[in-house]
């Protein structure tokens, strides 16, 4: 097929999701083989922004997964064989036909996900682009080493070939519904694994809309599938199956752990990407300008990232002015319809949504005070969606539930600390260790803050700039593991030593 001819395709595959009709919905299907494979049941998926299901998803079997790994197994061996090249063109291609339908592929995550629309067009489709794009580019050049032995008896040269690992069951969270996905999928399939994905099933739309493009650029049948339903059915079987060799997890640490456990039993390769309770440390002298920065910081996204900033220290003799200012900055977040140009859109889901406003009640519960915020009703059609405004609280003990368990939403604790001592140890304190934010005038007391935190990033001054190429993970109950484009290429390949006698005659 030319490339014309599947850019029609794949736009046709797009706005016919957008049109979906509100009475009609489509259905979406598994993907094995390079074939859309009806699932034996379907379940609904809900537009958190009006609350009403939009479209029907498969609730995968076990059945459905093992043939899935059954396809990925079967092609493993030829995919494994062809060149980097060859495979880095692929992605490139893939790259380049979601760019673009950038803006309508960002329709559809911000319907299904409840993010604005503006910031999946200029957050999450191009991250989208840039995971493939750079991994394609990245593994043309990755580390090969090279070593001549020397003894007695004469030389042997010793080489370093990275193998893939085989079959790689791939599971992301609903947050970053194609950023995350893609930024497993690119390095796995260019390192030359085969791959099994099973996204959220409450956002499964564009990656269906993606494996279209896997499909109509040229990937052969079966080296990328996907099985969308839920985590403890399908997600289960894929951890379970004993053909997948590897798992990469992004996800709460509830399930990551289990999924470690469940994993070890095989020795499966595991990279676990959980949760976060991120601490923001800012001194009397950060920069008044930064204000803005570190409320977004915190309501990014409806405050659904993993990173976002949920405990903020604040040094105790600008507090007063702190509070005014930020809760000023909080106030200004538009709120609603997320298909219009607001800032913050509908929380993920009704379960989702309740369990932040059930945060909202203990932490008034705690003896805490609630500066501005909470449940924000949306009228024109969004009455039953699920929206929540920037919540700031005050006057909670570190110890709380509210200022220790991950809420992952749009609610933040302010709370008074006196020295970077002491600020130090009680952000350390939680059991995550994902990043933090430290905010200052001063090197000194940034870098000596950072060097302290224990997290797998620390943003001075700045919060969720990110280059690829650095390592990306949580430290403690955060995660394990490390992504980014030498990590990952690392993790989804086996270094092999190769020791070849220079000196033996046969
Ligand atoms: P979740 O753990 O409920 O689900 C994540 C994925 O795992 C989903 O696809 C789900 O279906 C699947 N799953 C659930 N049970 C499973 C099982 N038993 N076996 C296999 N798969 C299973 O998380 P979520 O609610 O989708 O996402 C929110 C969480 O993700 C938050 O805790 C957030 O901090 C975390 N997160 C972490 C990062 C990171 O990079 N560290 C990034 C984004 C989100």
């Amino acid at each position: 097929m030319t490339s014309a001819n599947y850019r029609d395709e794949f736009k046709s595959v797009i706005q016919k999701l957008i049109d979906s009709p509100d009475n009609e919905h489509v259905a979406l299907t598994n993907f094995i083989r390079n074939e859309f494979v009806k699932s034996e049941s379907l379940m609904d998926s809900v537009n958190p922004a009006t609350g009403k299901p939009w479209i029907k998803i498969p609730n995968g079997t076990a059945t459905e997964v093992d043939s899935a790994v059954a396809a990925a197994k079967e092609v493993f061996r030829s995919w494994k064989n062809t060149t980097v090249q060859q495979r880095s063109t692929l992605l490139n291609k893939v790259a380049n036909l979601i760019e673009e339908f950038n803006d309508e592929i960002a329709v559809l995550e911000s319907r299904d996900q409840g993010k604005p629309i503006g910031l999946a067009k200029v957050m999450d489709i191009p991250r989208c682009v840039q995971n493939f794009r750079d991994f394609a580019n990245a593994a043309l050049y990755t580390l090969s080493t090279s070593k001549i032995l020397e003894q007695p008896s004469g030389k042997c040269i010793n080489y370093v070939k990275h193998d893939p690992v085989g079959v790689a069951g791939l599971i992301s969270p609903w947050n970053l519904p194609l950023y995350l996905l893609s930024f497993k999928l690119a390095p796995a399939l260019v390192a030359g694994n085969t791959v099994v994905c099973k996204p959220s099933e409450m956002t499964s739309v564009t990656a269906w809309v993606l494996m279209h493009a896997f499909k109509l650029v040229g990937f052969p049948a079966g080296v990328v599938n996907m099985v969308i339903g839920e985590g403890r059915s399908a997600g289960q079987r894929l951890v379970d199956h004993p053909d997948v060799h590897l798992i990469s997890f992004t996800g709460s640490t509830l399930i990551g752990k289990k999924i470690q456990e469940d994993s070890a039993k095989m020795n499966k390769k595991v990279s676990l990407e959980m949760g976060g309770k991120n601490p923001g440390i800012v001194y009397a002298n950060y920069r008044k300008s930064d204000i803005a920065a570190i409320a977004r910081s915190s309501f990014l996204n409806q405050g659904e990232i993993c990173l976002c900033t949920s405990r903020l220290f604040v040094q105790r003799p600008i507090l007063e002015d702190f509070l005014k200012s930020y809760v000023a900055e909080a106030e200004k977040f538009t709120i609603g319809n997320p298909s219009t140009q607001v800032q913050i859109g509908a929380m993920n889901s009704k379960v989702h949504f309740e369990k932040v406003k059930k945060y909202i009640e203990i932490a008034k519960a705690e003896g805490g005070t609630i500066l501005c915020g909470g449940v924000k009703t949306v009228l024109h059609g969004c009455e039953d969606g699920y929206f929540i405004a920037p919540t700031v609280i005050t006057g909670l003990p570190d110890t709380s539930q509210v200022m220790t368990d991950e809420i992952f939403g749009p609610v933040v604790c302010i709370t008074p600390f006196d020295t970077a001592e002491e600020v130090i140890e009680r952000a350390n304190s939680t059991s995550y260790g994902l990043s933090a934010t430290v905010w200052s005038a001063n090197t000194d007391e940034l870098l000596n803050t950072a060097n302290e935190l224990r997290a797998g990033t620390v943003w001075c001054n700045t919060w969720l700039a990110r280059e690829l190429s650095m390592p990306f993970g949580g430290c403690k109950q955060s995660g394990t593991g490390r992504e980014g484009l030498h990590d990952s290429l690392h993790f989804y390949s086996d270094a092999k030593t190769v020791c070849v006698n220079l000196a033996a005659k046969y």
